[in-house]
């Protein structure tokens, strides 16, 4: 199976018809393309697990394979680079704090992939693919959708993205260059569904500011919150709360610690974000501690978990003291969370949620039905490929652009062949798929 000169292909292999584990696949004149190489976590009778798509159809053509594109830090879309890149023998692609995030991971499973760092808005020619970063506003740093040129035809990969016009960190969404790209034919737009279902406009970074302060500051006792360590936007937010409300911030929690180090880095971080060592924390008076806590979903060992079971090494939180989570329950970990938060409330700590709250203490990093809306009729491809989604996301994905006035859709899911040029059709099931878990060292299939 091997795209000519004239056909433009594109094959997920992981993360369309479910939310999580990331690897698209571009095929043109015999080359191949790969935008990002996720993970998803699952709970088995073993525990929790890390599982990654089966890259076989890949791995088998690693020669015509050009390169590897990761377009943003999230560990759905880099996750399983560590222990699938070195099959591929190519470069991985990627910009600044992404490669900042990926390279200690990488380092860590001794796998030798070569990273290139690129600069956002680069350009770009890999084999027959001629590429252009595009930066775009989503919850973590320097995310960049792709503008894929060939032979054959163009496609706008737009990566996870919402329309932020103050994302905290970094540039607001440019939406001069996201409407430029309308003087060219677009043939097709591969577009991020996981908001699809929600009216209206996702809420900006620099909304949360005012609630979190306030909830903060109506907290007599300690506050923890719970957050996502890789949105440095919100780290930011979090650290100028602090500041605001007299608390000295203090991380816990080793993905914060990891997160935190790569975006200084790169330059974030740089004010309003001075957190003490933990062991300072027994020092202070409860009204001046404000923690950041890894384990918004109940992750088994994560700080907060440890926190809601009593079994934080270093600190109890009691009575009076509050835990706000900045953050959603990812579906499937709703046991977890309610599980941790009958801990706090044993405990009679105070639990603020900000689905359940009045103040804005979260905002996604997906586009409602407005954003989809916007960018349909800015880019107006000849073809909606609505990707990242469960089946019902990409379904209401592609309503949006028919009625946007996108004149076809391809809805399918993993192992289909979407032929997007030289004429758009699916052929379903074109392609082996599968998931595989890590053994004790070993790669086995799910
Ligand atoms: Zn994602
Ligand atoms: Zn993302």
């Amino acid at each position: 199976m091997t795209p000519s000169v004239e056909d433009l292909w594109f094959i997920p292999l992981g993360g369309s018809g479910e939310i999580g584990m990331n690897l698209n696949l571009f095929g043109h004149d015999g080359r191949w393309l790969m935008v990002d190489c996720g993970v998803t976590f699952e709970e088995t009778v073993g525990g929790n697990e890390v599982q990654m798509p089966d890259p076989q159809f890949i791995a088998d053509r690693a020669d015509s394979l050009v390169g590897i594109v990761a377009t943003h830090a999230h560990m759905d879309h880099i996750g399983a680079l560590p222990y699938l890149a070195d099959q591929f023998d190519c470069p991985i692609y990627t910009t600044s704090f992404t490669a900042q995030v990926l390279r200690p991971k990488l380092r860590e499973a001794g796998c030798q992939a070569q990273l290139r760092v690129v600069e956002p808005r680069a350009q770009l020619a890999l084999g027959p693919f001629s590429l252009r970063w595009l930066p775009i506003t989503h919850s973590t740093p320097e995310t960049n959708g792709l503008l894929i040129e060939t032979a054959a035809g163009t496609i706008v990969h737009t990566a996870d993205w919402k329309i932020d016009p103050a994302p905290v960190v970094g540039e607001g969404f440019d939406q001069p260059m996201w409407q430029a790209l309308s003087n060219k034919t677009i043939d097709a737009v591969i577009c991020d569904s996981t908001n699809a279902l929600n009216l209206g406009h996702s809420l900006s970074e620099a909304d949360l500011y005012e609630g979190l302060l306030e909830e903060v500051s109506a907290s007599t006792g300690r506050v923890a919150i719970g957050c996502f360590a890789s949105n440095i936007a919100r780290l930011q937010t979090l650290g100028r709360v602090a500041s605001a409300s007299g608390r000295y911030l203090c991380l816990l929690g080793r993905s914060l610690i990891a997160m935190t180090a790569a975006a200084k880095a790169c330059g974030y971080l740089t004010e309003d974000f001075e957190p003490i060592p933990p062991n300072d924390l027994g020092y202070l008076p409860a009204h001046e501690v404000m923690i950041l806590a890894t384990g918004s979903q109940g992750e088994p060992g994560a700080a907060l978990t440890r926190l809601a079971a009593n079994r934080h090494p270093i600190l109890e939180l009691d009575r009076g003291d509050r835990v706000i989570f900045s953050a959603k329950a990812i579906p499937g970990n709703e046991t977890r969370i309610a599980a941790m938060e009958a801990g706090f409330a044993a405990s009679g700590v105070e639990i603020v949620h900000a689905h359940r709250s009045n103040l804005p203490l979260h905002a996604s990093g997906h586009p409602n039905a407005e954003e989809l809306t916007h960018m349909y009729q800015w880019l107006r491809p000849a073809v909606a490929v609505p990707v990242h989604g469960e089946a019902a996301h990409m379904q209401a994905n592609a309503e949006l652009a028919s009625r946007a006035g996108i004149a076809r859709q391809l809805v399918g899911e993993n192992g289909d062949l979407f032929r997007l040029a030289p004429m758009p059709s699916i052929l379903r099931r074109a392609v082996a798929v599968g998931r595989l878990f890590e053994d004790k060292g070993r790669l086995r299939r799910v």
